[in-house]
């Protein structure tokens, strides 16, 4: 491995080989309705509850094509750095399953809406520039339901018709830590678009993983598998590993790998195979005669432009530059919106820094263990913010502030008010420290002598005793000056 590329391979027989991994990333678009209908797409709705006469596929209903929707994508595309295509079609792709009422899936094949973009990587080794290949609209079916009646399959149809984006990348990913950064990144630049929730739990964001290896160095890429919907950024992983050892394993046994589509099987860590793949000619698509070829002006484009929110790289960049931050810090910090947000709003009357460390440690560590999201925050930003202010002034140490930072979780209240109640506040009078010094060496005479002998490790001991003593309030930095003083006489 060397330091400025990680590299992940898998070995056999002193064979090494590379893994190519390309993801097809379903986004659902957020909007209030489905693609080509007035349906609401609001999640947890009882069963076939949103479902129009066109989502039903009755005969003879004709799609709208949904404005928003549209707007969304091109979005979208604008974060990608992508180029927006003034003209695109939709497409029928033609399959039959019972959650597909239409018997084909409305997307767009050869003319998409979004061409070629990218998305950067913040990886330990650097960063990696990933090709997104495009990004088309397409319908969602509906969804098969296996488990209430033992005897029989029952169908959902509120999915159906509900807008996806589907962002199909290069096989530019190598490992399955890229993997988890470039989900992450992608989720977070649609996040601070608005144009996707990212919620993996509801089905807002699932990937068709492709997968294939090659030995080393060589150029030709060997053939590949796709797994399907994947659900969480953990199993794709796991997904991306077991296949990837079951391909090598193939090849070293000189055995070929069939292309196909597999299913990664969450319960046994395996993936098996669905069916071989699907050629798009199998499909059948021709453009739906129902929807006229779709046209996106210049202006709309611009227009679109203007309403881009500061995405993650440009505003890590300002981070850096405007607050100091170090690259890790403000990588972290910019990842997801509310964070951001919640950063910018405490540092605008405290101390950077501080407020840099309180929330990537303390708060972020509250946060996790809580398993809560930074909007949801027992401790508001304006409450932490006042916290830092007292650590700043030397009203309390930072180590009280940690007792007063617990208090505060437990209380609504805020910092000023748990400091004064409890009687939390520093002790930075000199006066009264050199009193309770006093007394200590009074107390410790045989401990003075040992120091005063040459064991300077008690020092520390003094230094706990006034701590102790004063209840963690004395001012550290004078403790210290006075203790030195003190003992050195
Ligand atoms: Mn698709």
């Amino acid at each position: 491995m060397s330091k400025d590329k990680q590299e992940f391979l898998i070995s056999r027989n002193n064979n090494n080989y590379e893994v190519i991994i390309g993801l097809e990333v379903h986004a659902q678009v957020t909007s209030n309705s489905k693609l080509f209908s007035s349906s609401s797409t609001k999640f947890g709705a009882e069963p076939n509850t949103q479902v129009s006469l066109v989502d039903a596929a009755f005969p003879g209903m004709l799609p709208v094509i949904n404005e928003f929707c549209i707007k969304q994508a091109i979005k979208t595309g604008i974060g990608l750095k992508a180029k927006i295509n003034n003209k695109s079609v939709f497409d029928r792709k033609n399959y039959f399953y019972a959650d597909l009422p239409q018997g084909y899936q409305i997307s767009q094949y050869k003319y998409p809406i979004v061409g070629e973009g990218k998305i950067i990587l913040d990886m330990p080794y650097g960063q990696k520039e990933i090709g997104i290949e495009r990004l088309h609209l397409e319908q969602d079916a509906g969804k098969s339901i296996h488990d209430i009646d033992p005897d029989s399959t029952m169908v959902d149809l509120n999915r159906s018709g509900v807008a996806l984006m589907e962002i199909v990348s290069k096989p530019d990913l190598s490992s399955p830590d890229e993997v988890n950064v470039y989900i992450k990144k992608l989720r977070s630049i649609m996040r601070y678009l608005g144009t996707c929730d990212g919620n993996m739990q509801e089905g807002s964001l699932r990937a068709d993983v492709n997968v294939s290896v090659k030995k080393k160095g060589e150029e030709k890429l060997g053939t590949r598998c796709e797994i399907k919907n994947v659900n969480s950024i953990k199993f794709m992983q796991m997904a991306i590993i077991y296949e990837a050892n079951r391909q090598v394993d193939l090849l070293e046994d000189d055995k070929i790998v069939d292309q196909e589509t597999r299913l990664f099987d969450t319960k046994k860590n395996e993936t098996r195979s669905m069916r071989s793949k699907e050629d798009a000619h199998d499909y059948r698509y021709f453009p739906d005669p129902d929807l006229l070829p779709l046209e996106v002006s210049n202006d709309l484009i611009d227009t679109i432009k203007k309403e881009i929110p500061e995405l993650p790289d440009e505003k890590k960049k300002r981070f850096i530059e405007k607050f100091n931050l170090t690259p890790y810090e403000a990588t972290i910090l910019v990842s997801d919106i509310e964070t951001s947000k919640f950063f910018e709003e405490v540092i605008k009357d405290s101390d950077i820094k501080l407020a840099t460390n309180w929330i990537t440690g303390e708060l972020f560590a509250l946060l996790n263990e809580k398993n809560l999201e930074i909007s949801k925050s027992p401790i508001s930003s304006k409450n932490l913010s006042k916290l830092i202010n007292l650590i700043k002034n030397g009203t309390i140490s930072g180590k009280i502030a940690k007792t007063v930072f617990e208090l505060m979780i437990e209380s609504d209240k805020d910092a000023d008010a748990i400091v004064n109640e409890k009687g939390l506040k520093q002790e930075s009078d000199p006066k009264q420290l050199e009193k309770l010094i006093d007394n200590i060496i009074k107390n410790n005479q045989d401990k003075v002598n040992e120091y005063k002998s040459g064991k300077d490790k008690l020092f520390g001991f003094f230094v706990g005793q006034v701590m102790k003593v004063s209840e963690g309030k004395a001012n550290p930095k004078l403790v210290n000056e006075i203790l030195k003083d003190k003992l050195s006489k």
